[in-house]
């Protein structure tokens, strides 16, 4: 989720945010809303998200624990098959960015309903709510623990 997902905006205000596609076209029903989608914010590829240097200053103290480094370029860190900046919480079913305000370039320009949108959907729609159950189940105490 670049130019999208994983807000740490309240809903309506992510919601007022992605009103319109890059086209300035409406965004359809069928398109959730990206706190409830988060695919986007998901990859096993290694240079997911590029981070310019602008990007990397604009992290500030945080770049040098969400970044890392393939020779002299830099991209976001990898989590668990997500992003290192992608929150799930575990009690709304959301995904949040924990760093939106700072976010790179690249996950700004996404837009939500967008064809590389529904392109993130379509490969990778299926990753986020196997995440949140697995953090679910992590964050559930086991019976022997209850
Ligand atoms: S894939 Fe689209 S709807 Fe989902 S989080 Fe990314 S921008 Fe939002
Ligand atoms: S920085 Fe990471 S969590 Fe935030 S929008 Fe970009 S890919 Fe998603």
């Amino acid at each position: 989720m670049r130019a999208g997902a994983a807000e740490q905006q309240p809903t309506d205000a992510l919601t007022a945010a992605r009103v319109g596609t890059a086209d300035g076209g409406s965004i359809g029903a069928d398109v959730p809303g990206c706190l409830d989608c988060g695919a986007c914010c998901f990859s096993k590829a290694s240079d997911f998200v590029k981070v310019s240097g602008y990007d990397y200053s604009r992290l500030g103290n945080r770049a040098a624990s969400l970044v890392t480094w393939r020779g002299n370029r830099a991209f976001m860190r990898l989590e668990d098959g997500h992003c290192a900046a992608l929150v799930i919480d575990t009690q709304s079913g959301q995904f949040r960015c924990k760093i939106y305000d700072k976010r790179p370039e690249a996950c700004r320009a996404l837009a939500r309903g967008s064809g590389e949108c529904a392109a993130e959907r379509e490969a990778k729609g299926d990753r986020p709510p196997v995440a949140l159950r697995l953090a679910r189940e992590e964050a559930e105490p086991t019976a022997s623990e209850s």
